[in-house]
């Protein structure tokens, strides 16, 4: 089975609280998606960089065994650029700036290679290119979205339509609060799903995540880290790890989501032991497979 992402791909500046900075870094919601999916699946990227994006920063991406055929360098344009600051608790944080250029334009082509894709995830990016890219795949098994403050803030009618036609859709507690004005996450939840999905899941940093099925209810805690240098991809690499397992299995049961979240806990807390994709790089299966059973022990509670 093949998973198409679309989203952002772009150049991050991200500080966190103990003084540490990462300047013009590979990132966007693409790039932590396909790079974490990749380890389960064969990820196909459709998304687009303007003419400034830098060779060192595309040769990075090289590592990750994903299909770029899709992935535009557009002449004239500009890449998106984020600049970030985490608080104290290393899991809120300030958009200092954002600059979304080549993300306000059209999606680029969708290669004719990619069009048997049966999983999609679109990644948060403008809802606009989210829309665009679900409508030409008809005959898709599973689709998901995620989405963040500033496209509920500034685009809300479009994401409204998306989320009338995914299967699934994630995102924060605090994204989850500011779209439906609940302030109870689970209540929350059940808010969005009325909007139009099957099932939606609540991700709340380190405190872990929730699922709610139209057929069932599931809940997981964080994996217990020690060392969190930037937590910026963790959304995108939990997503990562969720879908490429269910692309993997061929299984878009409640059984199978939850096992899912698991693998996604564990492709994200890799990700936040260092800046951008830095350590998904460094990883492969075995790893995550490993940090998934000792994840299962913490989690069995038997007598
Ligand atoms: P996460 O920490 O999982 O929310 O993802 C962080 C990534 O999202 C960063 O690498 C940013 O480049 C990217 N990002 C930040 N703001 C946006 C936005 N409004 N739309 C799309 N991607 C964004």
């Amino acid at each position: 089975m093949s998973l198409i992402v679309t989203g952002s791909v772009g150049i991050d500046t991200v500080e966190t609280p103990d003084g540490r900075r990462a300047d013009e870094v590979l990132g966007g919601s693409s790039i932590y998606f396909a790079a974490g999916a990749s380890y389960f699946t064969s990820v196909r990227l459709v998304a687009a960089v303007g003419d400034d994006f830098p060779d060192h920063l595309a040769q990075k991406f090289d590592h990750f065994d994903v299909c770029t055929h899709g992935l535009e360098k557009r002449a004239g344009s500009k890449t998106f650029r984020w600049h970030g600051r985490y608080h104290e608790n290393m899991n809120d944080r300030d958009t200092l700036q954002v600059d979304l250029n080549v993300l306000g334009e059209a999606l680029p082509p969708v290669p004719e290679s990619y069009r048997d894709s049966k999983y999609i995830f679109l990644a948060n990016t403008h809802p606009a290119g989210q829309l665009a890219l679900l409508d030409q795949f008809p005959d898709r098994k599973l689709v998901v979205a995620d989405t963040m403050d500033l496209w509920i803030e500034t685009e809300r009618d479009l994401l409204l339509q998306l989320l009338q036609r995914v299967d699934g859709f994630v995102l924060n507690d605090s994204e989850a609060k500011m779209l439906t004005e609940e302030n109870n996450v689970v209540r929350a939840a059940d808010k969005v799903l009325a909007m139009g999905p099957t099932f939606v899941v609540v991700k709340k940093g380190e405190h872990g995540a929730i699922l709610r099925h139209r057929d069932g209810t599931g809940a997981l805690p964080a994996f217990p880290a020690t060392q969190v240098v930037d937590p910026t991809g963790a959304g995108d690499s939990f997503a990562s790890g969720m879908m490429g397992y269910l692309c993997e299995q061929d299984d878009v049961s409640v059984g199978a989501i939850k096992r899912a979240m698991a693998y996604g806990t564990v492709v994200a807390s890799y990700t936040i032991e260092k800046f951008s994709t830095d350590r998904l790089a460094e990883i492969d299966r075995s790893h995550i497979d490993a940090r998934l059973a000792e994840f299962t022990g913490h989690l069995h509670i038997g007598g």
